[in-house]
């Protein structure tokens, strides 16, 4: 078995989508970055990455590539999922938090859970946790929004 961490946070800004846990959530302002932003897949992709020990999420998907910009995240996650597969460990558990002080990300959790079985992690392994920060940081004062994950990667 193996296991892996990940963190990620991005800047919330005007005119970008909010796309967190490949779901799209009504609010006024979006997560900033070259791809979609997505903080909690950026941070799962991380944990994997970790748990395979071939670098971080840079290494794969390096933000200077043309190839990445406005890339759906959750189409990244897949990829790596397979990396996984294609090195012999299926992604056993996930348990992940995201920090945001709005929206209210509760409401959202069950959609994210399915949205994200479509990288190959079944829906039943995975845990999405919802905090704010309050009011502490970047996160208390709404700058941005953060994303912790850990994964076990199992032996195939
Ligand atoms: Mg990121």
């Amino acid at each position: 078995m193996r296991i892996g961490c990940g963190y990620d946070s991005h800047r919330l800004a005007e005119g970008r989508r909010l796309i967190i846990g490949g779901v799209e959530i009504p609010f006024p302002r979006g997560l900033a970055g070259h791809s979609d932003a997505d903080v909690l897949c950026h941070a799962i992709m991380d944990a994997v990455i970790g748990a395979l020990g071939v670098g971080d999420i840079g290494t794969h998907f390096p933000d200077t590539d043309p190839r990445w910009k406005n890339a759906v995240s959750l189409e990244l996650l897949k990829y790596i999922v397979e990396l996984a597969r294609m090195s012999g460990y299926r992604v056993a558990w996930v348990d992940s938090t995201v920090l945001a002080e709005q929206p209210r990300l509760a409401p959202h959790i069950e959609g994210m859970k399915v949205a994200l079985s479509q990288t190959g992690i079944p829906e039943q392994c995975i845990n999405i946790k919802a905090k704010t920060n309050e009011g502490m940081g970047f996160v208390g004062r709404g700058e941005g929004i953060a994303a912790y994950a850990v994964c076990l990667l199992d032996k195939i």
